[in-house]
C-alpha cells in the first residue's frame, strides 16, 4: 500500500481545513488514493457499512461524534433540554451501532470505526487505514 506523498498529505489538510469536508469522504478520498479499492453503502450488510473493503473483508465506518455518541468526546455532548427525548434517540443509535458491528463479526467482517474528530489528523488517520493492509491483508 503507498502512502502519500507529502505534497499530497497537505493537499488533503488544506482541503479539510478550508472546506466544511463530510469526514466520510475525506476517507474515501484517501482511501482511494491509496490505491485501496472499496465499495459504499453496501445493503445486503448488517447496518448497511458506510465503507466496504472486499479484499480485506473489513468494513469501515465513519461515524458522527454527536448522533453515535463518541465516549469522552467534547463534539458528543449531549443537549441539556429535552434530555429524555435525546438520551432516548442516542441511546438506540448507540445499541443499534453495537449490534451491527456484532452482526457483521459474526459474518467473518472486521469493523473499523473512525469517528469524525479523528479524520482531521490526515497523518494518523492514513497509518491507520494502511494498517488494514498490514494487519489483514
Ligand atoms: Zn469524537
Amino acid at each position: 500500500m503507498d502512502m502519500l506523498k507529502p505534497e499530497a498529505r497537505s493537499q488533503l489538510m488544506a482541503k479539510i481545513k478550508s472546506k466544511n469536508t463530510k469526514p466520510e469522504l475525506v476517507v474515501r478520498s484517501l482511501l482511494h488514493r491509496m490505491g485501496f479499492r472499496f465499495r459504499l453503502h453496501r445493503r445486503d450488510l448488517p447496518g448497511t457499512p458506510d465503507i466496504v473493503l472486499p479484499k480485506y473483508k473489513t468494513v469501515i465506518m465513519v461515524n458522527g461524534c454527536f448522533w453515535h455518541g463518541h465516549a469522552n468526546c467534547p463534539k458528543a455532548k449531549r443537549p441539556s433540554s429535552n434530555t429524555d427525548f435525546w438520551y432516548k434517540k442516542l441511546d438506540d443509535n448507540i445499541a443499534r451501532d453495537r449490534e451491527n458491528v456484532l452482526k457483521l463479526e459474526e459474518l467473518g467482517w472486521r469493523v473499523m470505526v473512525i469517528w469524525e474528530c479523528q479524520v482531521k489528523d490526515v497523518f494518523k488517520l492514513e497509518a491507520r487505514l494502511a494498517s488494514i493492509e498490514g494487519l489483514y491483508g
